[in-house]
């Protein structure tokens, strides 16, 4: 997507050494401050870049001082582990690194999710992957946990948690791990720091790897719609924070809990606001990788490129509508609505002979009317669980890293072939994902049956 630039973006000030921590800061990092993409949240990154170490971590920077604070630590305990590894270590081949980044999984003004992924690979040893996440009051600044969000109704909290040990039990069936007690592993304490998805309309839990399970199992998100939980969570703190449907309304059609349908890990690559000049060499780069991508167009940039549309096509790759003109689809009139919507969908089934099912509002900007028109349309929504934010660094090795970082399990990654330094990152992703297990599908294969009208993942 086409980021609007504000002010600040550009106005990355870098401040050299002067960073203050408790530890000794390393003579070369460095630190900048960059606007996110999340509304009333900035990013801090720092980075150290040396022999020994390559690190890069981007801390959120809300509105509340309190939250700020509880990251900032949580984020600095990790890296001060990292760095004292460092500082044992003998012998450096390359450097060991450390990328931590996050993700905001609901942004209202009363609540905050944020997940934050570490990513850590000490030279030989395993990668080593960890997750932190909390859902905040934003108000207060608290972390709310699950007896918070409960109003501790012991009856509220045993039917998450069994609602929890199904989503877990039915992942490990599909992917054919054998079986494990989940008594004595799920319960009030292990889920009681959560986070808040799908437009307030789930709860989430994304494991890292050996946070919960054995580490034989891997990576686990944990999701239980609130739908099916509802009739329990009919209290004020839950209203407020997320989206629980009233006890008289049918229960929304359960939509968005991706679950994996193989048993390998399985991450979706997206590619936006194509197709450009680039977009021919990814495809060649797929094709090496055997992997199988999906491309969100631009309606009025399809006609002259109808080839490489038909070449994703024979190749397995899934496309998308992003809009005939790249809008907020949420500002623009009904009739312009429509015709972003349809214009797209003609230019893509003139050149591929089908009309695509999924689309990507720009900016992830949707409202209700929007969603009313691609349901009426046979239309499901897709956002993305990962932004490498590759048009703000046009830089290969970040997008590689934060691509890398924020991988999991059902992920959904975004990206733009506009780019020149993103198409260069792919072969980077497409090995060290590979190296881990991962294997890259359409977001058709990665969702399955989606509703129309739905938002995924
Ligand atoms: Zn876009």
């Amino acid at each position: 997507m086409i980021l609007l630039f504000s002010a600040g973006l550009f106005g990355i000030y870098f401040l050299n050494q002067s960073h203050s921590r408790q530890t000794t800061a390393p003579s070369d990092e460095k630190y900048y401050f960059a606007d996110s993409k999340y509304s009333g949240i900035r990013s801090k990154f720092v980075t150290r870049d040396n022999k020994r170490e390559k690190v890069s971590i981007e801390y959120p920077i809300t509105e509340n001082e309190k939250i700020n604070r509880l990251i900032s630590e949580s984020i600095d305990k990790i890296d001060r582990d990292f760095q004292n590894t460092v500082l044992l270590a003998t012998v450096f081949d390359k450097p060991m690194t450390e990328t931590i980044s996050y993700q905001v999984t609901h942004n209202t003004s009363e609540a905050l999710s944020i997940v934050v992924n570490i990513k850590q690979d000490m030279n030989g040893a395993h990668p080593a992957s960890m997750t932190q996440f909390w859902t905040f009051d934003k108000k207060s600044g608290e972390v709310v946990g699950l007896a918070d969000f409960t109003e501790q109704s012991d009856e509220a909290a045993e039917a998450i948690i069994s609602a929890a040990k199904n989503s877990v039990s039915q992942t490990i069936k599909q992917r054919q791990q054998p079986e494990i007690d989940l008594n004595e592993i799920i319960n009030k304490e292990a889920l009681s720091n959560f986070i808040i998805t799908n437009n307030g309309n789930a709860l989430a839990w994304p494991l890292g790897q050996a946070s919960l399970l054995p580490s034989s199992y891997g990576e686990l998100t944990i999701t239980v719609p609130i739908s099916s939980v509802s009739k329990y969570l009919q209290n004020p703190t839950a209203r407020k924070l997320a989206n629980i449907p009233k006890p008289a309304e049918k229960p929304k059609p359960t939509p968005a809990t991706p679950t994996p349908i193989v048993a390998n890990k399985t991450i979706a690559l997206t590619f936006d606001d194509g197709p450009g000049p680039y977009t021919e060499k990814l495809l060649d780069i797929l094709d090496k990788y055997d992997a199988k991508a999906t491309f969100f167009l631009i309606g009025s940039k399809v006609s002259a490129r109808a080839n490489t549309l038909r070449r994703m096509q024979s190749r397995g790759h899934q496309l998308g509508n992003h809009s005939w003109s790249h809008p907020e689809l949420n500002k623009v009139s009904a009739e312009q609505l429509a015709s972003e919507i349809d214009q797209t969908n003609n230019a893509i089934k003139q050149a591929v002979g089908t009309k695509p099912n999924i689309i990507r509002p720009p900016y992830g900007a949707f409202n209700r009317a929007v969603l009313e028109q691609f349901r009426q349309r046979g239309m499901s929504a897709v956002v993305w669980s990962v932004d490498t934010r590759d048009w703000a660094d046009r830089n290969s090795e970040i997008v590689c890293s934060r691509a890398v970082a924020g991988a999991r399990n059902g992920a959904v990654i975004l990206m733009h072939d506009i780019h020149p330094t993103s198409v260069n990152a792919v072969p980077c992703i497409l090995n060290s994902l590979k190296q881990q297990g991962y294997s890259f599908v359409t977001v058709q294969n990665l969702i399955g049956d989606m509703t129309p009208g739905a938002v995924y993942p």
